[in-house]
């Protein structure tokens, strides 16, 4: 038997052992640098496959690291196990989890033969939107080595390289003064009133930015009481913007629309977070063709989007391994419309028949794409920054 053909066995028969972790992960919903369970049952699958496992990297304790194979081209392919709040495995990080341990462990299979070094980096806490586990993990050096990354994200359709744009997370907490509402209130300093003058700024903002820059935020702190003039307020706020530099830009004009609801009512305000933004994700166009080609033979099928391919933007801290290994981040399709990522209806076809084919295909094309990129000299060449020999 081939290495691909090998790589298609090894699928096959841990293709039951997929789909039960994949429906196990989605049971037991867990929020980012919480995923306790999820991070020991993949680092416990990999250990048993024969991978050299290390859990807690880089001071994540939800982070691992699981290597096996001894090539010259060495593969990284992250997993993500992190939910939404309130609405559980929404953007199908179960399906990415299994996918990618099984996709390692075939991978693995031919890795000596086919001249593979495997990793498989279990990165947490991708939702939270700054400073999360990839960002952490590459601070820490543990993507050092490594040659090239992937993963496989699900969505309603496949589509090989979307456009993935920069983001950044913050909070903003405004401080007032507490007075009686009704009996003293020229006593008191609306920290409430000081949100509302900010969305009203964001909002006129909207006739000024990029077409493709998006802002969007909600009020997780508004008051405690109606007769109590809000003292303490607090909302978190994302921005998008096709690239990081752009999105420093748009950055100056949220923040000011956030003092001027501090200026109006005398507020103080803080801005929290938003040091550490997601990047935008340069999809390695050689890789990402190795991908499809392997996809497609897997049986999988990419749609003329049409318009709605430019409409499409979203985004992760794979943007940020991208800037530093070439990489892809492909969707995979669950057949979900009109569900779509982030509803609970999602949530639900994360783990139907049409997501568990999704978690053994998106498998198989990573493990083949691996395989063919070892296969292919140049391209060997080029990630591993050697001389080709040609
Ligand atoms: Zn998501
Ligand atoms: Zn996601």
């Amino acid at each position: 038997m081939d290495e691909k053909g090998a790589v298609r066995e090894s699928c096959t028969n841990q293709r039951d052992a997929l789909i039960a972790m994949s429906h196990r992960i989605h049971a037991h919903p867990e929020l980012g640098f919480e995923e306790e369970q999820a991070s020991t049952w993949l680092a416990e699958s990999l250990a048993d496959a024969g991978f050299a496992v290390e859990r807690g990297v880089c001071g994540v304790p939800t982070a691992f690291v699981a290597t096996k194979g001894r090539g010259p081209l060495h593969v990284g392919i992250c997993a993500e196990y992190d939910c939404l709040p309130g609405i559980g495995h929404a953007c199908g990080h179960n399906m990415i989890a299994a996918m990618s341990i099984g996709a390692a462990i075939a991978a693995a299979r031919v890795a000596d033969d086919a001249g593979l070094t495997i990793t498989v980096l279990g990165t947490p806490a991708e939702e939270v939107g700054n400073d999360s586990g990839k960002i952490r993990l590459i601070e820490g050096g543990a993507f050092t080595g490594i040659h090239a990354a992937m993963m496989v994200h699900p969505a309603p359709f496949d589509f090989v390289a979307p456009k993935l744009i920069a983001a950044s997370m913050f909070e903003v907490e405004y401080t007032g003064k507490e007075a009686h509402a009704a009996a003293f209130p020229e006593l008191g300093i609306n920290a409430a009133d000081a949100l509302t003058v900010a969305q009203t700024a964001v909002g006129l903002l909207r006739q000024h930015i990029e077409q493709t820059d998006r802002i969007h935020g909600i009020v997780t702190r508004g008051g405690d009481a109606p007769n109590v003039v809000p003292a303490h307020t607090c909302c978190k706020y994302i921005i998008r913007s096709n690239t990081i530099d752009d999105l420093t830009k748009l950055r100056r004009k949220v923040l000011r629309c956030f003092e001027a609801g501090a200026v109006a009512t005398g507020s103080t305000m803080q801005v929290i977070g938003g040091d550490k933004p997601y990047a935008d994700v340069r999809h390695d166009a050689a890789i990402a063709a190795v991908y499809r080609r392997n996809a497609e033979a897997a049986g999988r099928v990419f749609p003329d989007l049409g318009p709605q391919a430019d409409r499409f933007a979203a985004s992760t801290d794979m943007g940020n391994v991208s800037h530093v290994i070439p990489s892809i981040h492909p969707l995979i399709g669950i057949n979900s419309l009109p569900a779509v990522n982030h509803q609970p209806e999602f949530t639900a076809h994360c783990a139907t028949p049409d997501a568990d084919k999704a978690v053994y295909d998106g498998a198989l094309a990573m493990a083949w794409t691996a395989v063919d990129l070892a296969r292919d000299a140049a391209l060997t060449a080029r990630l591993t920054g050697r001389a080709s020999g040609r």
